[in-house]
């Protein structure tokens, strides 16, 4: 196989993203909440049809505001995932709470909901779930679950924008979610992310406060205040007009991302079947009632040996897939932090067999391709492999 290497993600180029960065360098309005933020917001709110979006300089921080508004502290629990990156249990542990890690569904690699309603215990406070891939899962069910236990549901929806479940748009079923703009999401200002606040009558207010450093100064921009002043806990969780602008222009491109991502996804659907029946290997499933927005497309192999052949066998012929979350449950900040009321065994055995394939908008028919030549070319994990070693 020839040709250059492809990297697992590259970020899209938004045709306006260039001039509307010149234009925040122009207008001498280059801090936070500017224009930009206030079109990007409006954007994002379409686009998820929550009735409120705030900005933040990532999903990790749009966590952490959840955080603080949540009132999360010692002796407070929350149950999240095992498999999930570290921020959605990194963001409970700063305010001193305990993550309480329950394993996932081995058919969606989303939150077991049995497992998690097992775990709620007199502590339990919230329930931040996240939908691998954008998938969401018995949603019905968790969001049954928080009402009876009075939980708030935080969604961690940074795969899942502009996805749906049963018709409704992920982001809206918990009183909270959260979006990731990282450069490997679909939608990207480089660093950034969002607060989607659904329940308004509640969170609203208090989020604009803690997200602009404890001050009521949105309340005096508007007019509702003849000075602003320290009015509660608070961070600096705003993006700079410049970072909202390069969002803007990204959020404008959106069916254009979505279209493009769609269409590798498909194509690994549809060419690698007969390929992973004769090897044992499993392709994403995706439940009919689910409207996925093709952020991952992953395949299980066999085990651990076959993730390693497979990611070696395809970076010999350039192609750059990778694994996915390790454990948290088991990870050292997890062991120290958290707490596992059941071994989250169906996330160990995940993360030891899971790859994901390069998936970008701009990937072209004959890089394709190589892809699915370079995959299919794999003998399955049952054959020995130079470099295959259970590391
Ligand atoms: C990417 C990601 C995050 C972190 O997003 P940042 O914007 O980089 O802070 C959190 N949770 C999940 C599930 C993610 O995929």
């Amino acid at each position: 196989m020839s040709g250059p290497v492809l990297v697992f993600s590259r970020p899209f180029r938004a045709p306006d993203q260039e001039r509307y960065i010149s234009e925040v360098l122009a207008s001498g309005h280059v801090h936070g909440d500017g224009p930009f933020t206030t079109a990007a917001s409006e954007l994002l709110q379409a686009i998820t049809e929550a009735p409120r979006a705030l900005l933040t300089t990532s999903c990790t921080h749009a966590l952490e505001l959840a955080g603080v508004l949540l009132d999360l502290g010692p002796g407070d629990e929350v149950i999240v995932p095992s498999f999930t990156f570290s921020s959605t249990a990194a963001a409970i542990a700063i305010r001193g709470a305990t993550p309480v890690f329950v394993d996932i569904d081995p058919r969606t690699l989303c939150l077991d909901v049995d497992l998690a309603a097992a775990a709620v215990t007199e502590r339990t406070r919230a329930l931040y779930t996240v939908h691998y891939g954008g998938v969401g899962h018995r949603l019905d069910e968790l969001t049954a679950l928080c009402d009876r236990h009075g939980l708030v549901l935080v969604e961690d929806n940074a795969h899942g924008l502009g996805a749906r479940w049963r018709g409704r748009s992920l982001g809206t079923f918990g009183a909270l979610a959260t979006q990731s703009f990282h450069d490997t999401k679909n939608v990207h200002c480089g660093e950034g992310g969002a607060l989607l606040i659904n329940d308004v009558q509640r969170f609203a207010e208090r989020a604009e406060i803690i997200r602009e450093k404890g001050t009521n100064r949105g309340m005096f921009l508007r007019g509702q205040v003849d000075k602003y002043t320290w009015v509660d806990a608070g961070s600096s969780y705003l993006p700079s007009d410049l970072l909202a602008a390069l969002l803007l222009a990204q959020l404008e491109s959106f069916e254009q991302i979505q279209a493009g991502r769609m269409a590798v996804w498909e194509r690994y659907a549809r060419d690698l079947t007969d390929w992973a029946r004769q090897t044992g290997a499993s392709l994403m499933q995706v439940p009919d009632d689910v409207e996925h927005p093709a952020h991952v497309f992953y395949l299980l192999m066999p085990d651990h040996a076959g993730q390693v052949g497979l990611l070696g066998h395809l970076k010999e012929r350039g192609v750059i897939g990778t694994f996915h979350y390790q454990p948290l449950d088991s990870s050292p900040a997890g062991q120290r932090l958290g707490r596992t009321p059941v071994p989250c065994s169906v996330t160990a055995d995940v993360a030891s067999r899971l790859v994901r394939l390069p998936l970008w908008p701009d990937l072209t028919e004959p890089d394709l391709d190589r892809i699915v030549a370079a995959v299919t070319s794999y003998p399955g994990a049952s054959a020995s492999y130079p470099g295959a070693s259970a590391s």
